[in-house]
């Protein structure tokens, strides 16, 4: 069962006092249970900078990151760690799969580091693999993939190990229009049938025509556009 996240008055700053920059001036945002957002901006305007905050990946300068009523921005980095890895997953715009493990243990590895025996995470492996058509690649590497088929692999894998909520950098950045819409349909598949929060920065106008809510940033600031 998802979760509410929600940012609180949330600051961020780069850099040290002299040379600091403020990327989020105070953004504050409720992100219900299963709901599909986009987040737009232009390049530089701090979308990268809010899923970061949103997934435990950083921490913000002030402000309350509230994941189910937790705040991630007061945990320790262990207890950020394992919200992470149990109930979030990631899928960026360059893929981020482990060039030097292959297919099936790119998808292994969420799987183990929540303590999935061996035989069960293989035979769920198996059937991911299959049911995006990759089947027949798991013993290659990654690079040897097409880009489509490298992020329909980062998809299942953030997906695996069952997490509450997606957040996508970009996804479909990288991917020609009829590419992007299969990694799309996948993520919306992937996400909608589970109940899952699905949160995604983009410049895609097919993903800003799906998502069921629209955030604009600008700066510093979040604002509702649709
Ligand atoms: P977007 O994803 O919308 O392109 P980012 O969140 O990547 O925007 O970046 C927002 C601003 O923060 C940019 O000016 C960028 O240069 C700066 N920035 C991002 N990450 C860092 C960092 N780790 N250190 C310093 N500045 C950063
Ligand atoms: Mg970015």
């Amino acid at each position: 069962m998802s979760v509410p996240i929600e940012l609180s008055g949330v600051i961020k700053d780069y850099g040290d006092g002299g040379g600091s920059h403020r990327v989020l001036d105070g953004v504050s945002v409720r992100f219900a249970p299963g709901e599909f957002v986009a987040i737009v901006g232009r390049s530089g305007s701090g979308k990268s900078t809010l899923l970061n905050l949103l997934g435990g990946l950083d921490i913000p300068t002030a402000g309350r990151v509230l994941f189910g009523g937790e705040d991630l921005a007061a945990l320790p980095e262990a207890g950020r760690a394992r919200i992470r890895r149990e109930r979030i997953g990631f899928v960026f715009q360059d893929f981020n799969l482990i060039p030097t493990l292959r297919v099936v243990e790119n998808l292994l590895l969420p799987l183990e580091l929540n303590g999935l025996p061996r035989a069960r995470a293989m035979a769920r492996c198996a059937e991911l693999l299959e049911r995006v058509g990759l089947g027949s690649m798991a013993a290659r590497f990654p690079e040897s993939l097409s880009g489509g088929e490298q992020q329909r692999l980062a998809v299942i894998r953030a997906v695996a190990h069952g997490p509450d909520v997606v957040i996508a950098d970009e996804p479909t950045g990288n991917l020609d229009l009829d590419t992007a819409q299969e990694v799309l349909d996948l993520l919306q598949q992937s996400c909608g049938e589970a109940g899952r929060t699905l949160i995604m920065a983009t410049h895609s106008p097919e993903v800003i025509g799906r998502a069921s809510r629209v955030l604009r940033l600008a700066r510093g600031a979040l604002a509702e556009e649709r």
